[in-house]
């Protein structure tokens, strides 16, 4: 018998672990294909309100000397860092866009968003968490001078016309996968619970509580992590937010984010976060370059893997990156 796997549970039972193309029989590759047109339709959608919405379409890189430092992250579980020289200089395969998205947003791109990859060689253990993939693609957006409301009903926008739409244009499709009479239109505004609050009520696996709990999509606040997110000294409080979708989990992170120059580098000093790969983040931060800004970032795969209701969301990648499995393509 086979039981979902959640983000926080231990392994417990089997998960069955997607396969490449050529592995996959006939009806398999009639459901890929489906969770394609899903994929397609959500990418097409998603990026038009983002480009009506004024957003510039940035393009993504994939080597840097800066990327996601994904630490202290309470989520994050990662094997290996990929470092390779060019030049004479080291890069580092892109973890995250988040400090280019904030020195683009300053700079020059007041309002961006990037379908950026993601490149975390998640623990082999993770393969069965149905949840986690090795390359992973982010839609990743950030507003100059936004605040965590103005993201917050920017997202419920995208997210209720999104699915508002599948569920007009995409029946055929969503009936295949029956999801088509369990996706239901949220009511709005999403409601928004403190990390702590859950905390107390539901201990250490406050994510899986909140998932199972909720019928509808909702927010959460406060959470402990990355130096860029904006933290609240006086109070100890953290200004950023994940999004929940009902009997899922997460598939948005985002905050508010800090922007002076000696918050950010007491942060990087108080996590130990090696200086040097972030001197030019805070070099604009002491001239006052460095602009606020607020944003977040959709997991595509974990998003269309929600609408889809895979099991591993392996599924909806052409070619699976399940964590401890390299195949060919
Ligand atoms: P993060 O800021 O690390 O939470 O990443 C932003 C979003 O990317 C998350 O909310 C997830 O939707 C997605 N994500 C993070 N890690 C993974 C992973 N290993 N596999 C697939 N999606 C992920
Ligand atoms: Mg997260």
């Amino acid at each position: 018998m086979k039981t979902k796997q959640t983000l926080t549970q231990q392994t417990v039972s089997l998960i069955e672990i997607p396969k490449p193309l050529d592995k996959l029989s006939e009806s398999e590759i009639k459901r890929k294909a489906c969770i394609g047109k899903i994929m397609t339709y959500t990418l097409r959608n998603l990026t038009s309100q983002f480009v009506d919405s004024g957003f510039e379409w940035l393009l993504p890189v994939a080597l840097s000397q800066s990327t996601d430092p994904l630490w202290p992250d309470p989520g994050a579980s990662i094997e290996k860092r990929i470092e390779v020289d060019i030049y004479g200089k080291t890069v580092r395969t892109t973890a995250s866009m988040i400090i280019h998205k904030l020195i683009a947003s300053s700079l020059a791109y007041p309002k961006l968003f990037i379908l950026s990859p993601n490149i975390r060689i998640e623990k082999a253990e993770r393969a069965t968490t149905g949840k986690h993939i090795y390359e992973f693609t982010q839609l990743d957006f950030e507003a100059r001078d936004a605040s965590t409301k103005d993201v917050m009903i920017l997202v419920e926008d995208a997210v209720c016309s999104l699915l508002t739409s599948l569920k007009r244009d995409m029946k055929d499709e969503l009936t295949f996968l029956c999801r088509c009479d369990t996706i239901k239109l949220p009511k709005r505004p999403f409601k928004v619970y403190d990390r702590q609050e859950l905390e107390a009520k539901y201990g250490a696996d406050w994510e899986e509580a909140i998932s199972q709990e909720t019928s509808d999509p909702v927010w959460v606040t406060n959470i402990p992590r990355e130096f860029y997110d904006f933290e609240d000294f006086k109070t100890g409080k953290w200004d950023n937010y994940d999004l929940f979708m009902p009997q899922y989990g997460e598939v948005l992170s985002g905050a508010k984010r800090e922007w002076e120059y000696e918050k950010i580098l007491q942060k990087i000093e108080r996590d130990n976060v090696d200086k040097s790969n972030y001197a030019l983040i805070l070099k604009l931060a002491k001239e006052g370059k460095l602009k606020p800004t607020a944003g977040g970032g959709i997991g595509m795969e974990r998003l269309v893997g929600w609408i889809s209701g895979v099991e591993h969301i392996a599924e909806t990648q052409p070619f699976p990156r399940v964590p401890g499995t390299v195949n060919e393509l």
